[in-house]
This record gives C-alpha cells, sequence and structure tokens, in this order.
C-alpha cells in the first residue's frame, strides 16, 4: 500500500515496523460538546484507513485517547480548559460532561460505520505515565521549570518543525486574540507539560505531582497513551491537518526526547471539511452534527458516503446542496443493488478480478473515490449476480455503507403484489373486454374498481393494480 506520509511530504511505500502488527493511535476526541461532521470526517477516514490495512491482510491494533482534560481554548496551551468550559456551559460537573459526550461520540459513530479502536483510553486515567515522562524530561534537560510550570525546551532539538517549515506568524496558529504570550517560556515554541500556575485557578481536576497540584498539558496524553499500549514505536499515527501542528509536532518533540529515538514511521492527516462559509467549527451558527442531519432526514451513511467519494488529502467543502447528491446516489445505488438476484453460483475468476480493481483503489494512497467506482465495475460486469453480491459485501468491510443490508429492507420496503381473486378477474375481465374493442365495458369496469379504491396500471407485462 502506499500512503501520503505528513513528514516527507511523499507518497510511501507502506512497511510497518512488525511484520506481524500495524501500530495505529488516532487522536480522540475532546468531549466537552457533540462532534461536528467535519471531526468526524476525520474519524472516518481513519476507519477506513484501518479496515482497508485489515481488509489487505495486516493485523491491526489501535488506540485512541479521549480528551477530558488539558485541551484548553486554544491549541497552543493557553486559555480555559475546553472540558470546563462546557462544564460552566451546562451547570455540570466536568466528569458528567466527559461521560456524556463520549457516550455521543461513539453513537455517533456508531451510526456510521465507524468501528471502535481496539484501546480507548480517557486521558484522566494516565496521570501517573505523564509524571514518569515530565521527571524523565527534567533529567534529560529537555524540560525546565519556570513559574510553576514545567515547560517543554524545544531549543534542545535538532528539529523542531518536522511536518513543515514554519514561519513564526504560524506560531499564532490556534492562539486567540487577546491571548497574551507566557513570560515563563525561554522560547517561543516552548510549550506546557505540566500546569501548576494557570490563570484560570478554577481547574476543576489537578493531581498531586512532584512540581505541585496540578494538570497535565494536552499534547502528553498522546504520547503516553500510545507508549502505554503500543511500546516504544508506531506505524502510523492518523489525525486532522489542524492537529499537525502544534499537537503532532509536540508529541514527536516530547517522545523522541524521551525515548532518545524515531518514534512514529508514518503520518496521515485528513484534510478539513469546511462550510461555504470557511472554517466549520462548534461556536460558529448552525453546528453540524450527526443528529441535525438525522432530523433533517438523512442516513448517516449518506454522510459517510459523501465523505468516501473526496479524496482525504482535498479540502472538502459541506453544503446541503452536495449532501442531497450524496444522498440521491446512495439511493440510486441501494436501488439497483436491489435487483440483484440472491440466488446462483460465485465465479472465483470474476470475484478475484473485480477485488483486484477494489483493492488497486486503497493501495493508492486510500483512494476512497476510486473504491466507490470499483461498486459500479461490480454492477456492471457480465457476471453472475451472486458474484456481484460476494464482491459487494467483501468492499463493504471497509466502506461500511450497508450495501447488501439497505438494499434488502429497500426490497423489503416496496409494495407487495396483493392477490385478490375478485379484483384479478376484474382485471382479466377489462383486459378481455379490451381485446374484444368493448371499450365501453372496458370503461364501466375500470370505473367500477375506481370506486372501490382500486387503480388499473397499463404495462407491458399486462394490467396491474394497486390500492389508491
Ligand atoms: P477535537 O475533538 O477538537 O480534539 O478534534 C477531533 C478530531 O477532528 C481531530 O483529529 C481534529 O484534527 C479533527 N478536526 C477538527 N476540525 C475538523 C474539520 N473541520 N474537518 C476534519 N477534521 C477536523
Ligand atoms: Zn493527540
Amino acid at each position: 500500500m502506499y500512503l501520503y506520509n505528513s513528514v516527507s511530504h511523499k507518497k510511501e511505500l507502506f512497511v510497518p515496523n512488525h511484520p506481524d502488527i500495524v501500530k495505529m493511535y488516532t487522536c480522540g476526541p475532546t468531549v466537552y460538546h457533540y462532534a461536528h461532521i467535519g471531526n468526524l470526517r476525520s474519524y472516518i477516514m481513519e476507519d477506513v484507513l484501518e479496515k482497508a490495512l485489515r481488509y489487505l491482510g495486516y493485523k491491526v491494533k489501535r488506540v485512541m485517547n479521549i480528551t477530558d482534560v488539558g485541551h484548553l481554548a486554544s491549541d497552543a496551551d493557553t486559555g480555559e480548559d475546553k472540558m470546563l468550559k462546557g462544564a460552566k456551559r451546562e451547570n455540570k460537573t466536568v466528569m458528567e460532561i466527559a461521560k456524556y459526550y463520549t457516550d455521543c461520540f461513539f453513537e455517533d459513530c456508531g451510526k456510521l460505520n465507524i468501528k471502535t479502536p481496539d484501546v480507548v483510553e480517557p486521558a484522566t486515567n494516565c496521570i501517573d505515565e505523564y509524571i514518569h515522562m515530565v521527571s524523565t524530561l527534567l533529567e534529560k534537560e529537555f524540560a525546565y521549570f519556570a513559574g510553576g510550570n514545567v515547560y517543554f525546551d524545544t531549543s534542545k532539538l535538532e528539529k523542531y518543525y518536522v511536518f513543515n517549515d514554519h514561519k513564526e506568524e504560524d506560531l499564532e496558529v490556534g492562539v486567540r486574540e487577546g491571548v497574551e504570550e507566557d513570560a515563563n517560556k525561554r522560547n517561543k515554541n516552548d510549550f506546557v507539560l505540566w500546569f501548576t500556575k494557570s490563570k484560570f485557578e478554577d481547574q476543576a481536576l489537578k493531581w498531586d505531582s512532584p512540581w505541585g497540584v496540578g494538570y497535565p498539558g494536552w499534547h502528553i496524553e498522546c504520547s503516553c497513551i500510545s507508549l502505554k499500549h503500543l511500546g516504544e514505536d508506531m506505524d502510523i499515527h492518523c489525525g486532522g491537518i489542524d492537529n499537525a501542528f502544534p499537537h503532532h509536532t509536540n508529541e514527536i518533540a516530547q517522545s523522541e526526547a524521551y525515548l532518545g529515538h524515531k518514534w512514529c514511521n508514518y503520518w496521515f492527516h485528513v484534510h478539513h471539511l469546511n462550510t461555504e462559509g470557511g472554517k466549520m467549527s462548534k461556536s460558529k451558527g448552525e453546528f453540524l452534527t450527526v443528529s441535525l442531519l438525522e432530523k433533517k432526514g438523512y442516513d448517516p451513511l449518506v454522510y459517510r458516503l459523501f465523505c468516501l467519494q473526496s479524496h482525504y488529502r482535498r479540502n472538502l467543502v459541506f453544503s446541503w446542496e452536495n449532501l442531497d447528491n450524496a444522498k440521491v446516489t446512495y439511493e440510486k445505488l441501494i436501488a439497483k443493488i436491489a435487483t440483484l438476484e440472491e440466488e446462483g453460483e460465485v465465479d472465483t475468476e470474476a470475484f478475484h478480478a473485480l477485488k483486484q480493481r477494489f483493492e488497486t483503489a486503497l493501495n493508492g494512497d486510500l483512494n476512497t473515490s476510486l473504491a466507490v467506482t470499483a461498486v459500479y465495475d461490480v454492477l456492471k460486469a457480465k457476471c453472475s449476480d451472486a458474484t456481484k453480491r460476494a464482491a459487494l459485501a467483501d468492499f463493504d468491510y471497509v466502506l461500511g455503507l450497508n450495501l447488501l443490508e439497505a438494499a434488502k429492507k429497500y426490497k423489503d420496503a416496496q409494495p407487495k403484489e396483493e392477490v385478490d381473486p375478485e379484483i384479478d378477474a376484474l382485471v382479466a375481465a377489462r383486459t378481455a373486454a379490451k381485446k374484444e374493442k368493448n371499450w365501453a365495458e372496458a370503461d364501466r369496469i375500470r370505473d367500477e374498481l375506481k370506486a372501490r379504491g382500486i387503480e388499473i396500471i397499463d404495462t407491458p407485462q399486462g394490467a396491474k393494480w394497486k390500492r389508491v
């Protein structure tokens, strides 16, 4: 499989460190509010990546954190904790907020056929691990204590900007207007590993540490949680593109300083879903959630298809019109699949030829739109319906569009042809009258049936009837 690696800026042949397992890590949600469908685009594409790897024969261990502490109002470490803001907004405790929105997140994932990773670890579970890593970084002099906080010293690194050659002003990314610079930092890029002093003294969750009572910075959780469950190296680290800087940049800085060697080989970043007005955000106007899509009558899998139709490394613009197009596409596709006969033999050779196209799409940097095209190739192929159904079931392991289940549901929902000997006889009599050119009798029967709420439909296969 060729995958684009954000570190090398190239598509690279994917080779896992250990032949028997792919170690994969995903930055999980900050559970202070519902996930918006932009967040979920990232999780859909990461889910497709995991399933594609499994489909191609790899064993995968995937770990995800749940950010329930330490993510401040900006992605740089300034502002109030997002969790505390959520708790204040809803007059609940931080842990109540975390539990509620974690459950909502997995409920949304379920509706979008996003598999739950093998390990899911809330950040608040791993305080001892953070303290250990921060202590080691202090011992190794990659960190310093100033003004009550422990900071990572980026000047100790040979290269800090691993993803891009950032300019100074890029450091302002994620920093809200009006946020003052932290005078304790030795270098502008330095970031907090452990807070004991913050302007926001009402931080709800705090723990004892060698540096005083406090709480961890945001970035440290992903380094420690991945280390805990995946060990000292990792194959693929995923996240939305906004996480590349500063979050992933800082994860790499602290993990490699701690370990003393390279940590993660491939970085998979999903580009953003934007609205026509620009960046999607939880504080701006209508907040797009899975529940809102459902309320407006969309099957969440229509949104999954919408995401699959474009490449993960392209920004995607959301509009209701674009979603409507995906809805029509999905419904037509399902109706077409519903016409396939269920009986018959699978032609193994034809099946493998179809599968080959699908695999080629996945192998080319997870080209999901081509993978969707492979579904149409199946429908157009000259092979038995059983072969087509087998290929669709096989592809759907990765696509997660419930192709056969939805087709069955569609078929079951079609009006059944009713059997009523008396009406059948009248319809037959009308057909006979028409044959004899006895139009008056034919019309009389039609009117009689109409009066009884029956409509006759003339089709090339003969007259049919339905209740209206
Ligand atoms: P958060 O809950 O804010 O920590 O974000 C969860 C995930 O969603 C992260 O991987 C983000 O990078 C990603 N993300 C945030 N906004 C978007 C967006 N508009 N489109 C796609 N992914 C996003
Ligand atoms: Zn992370």
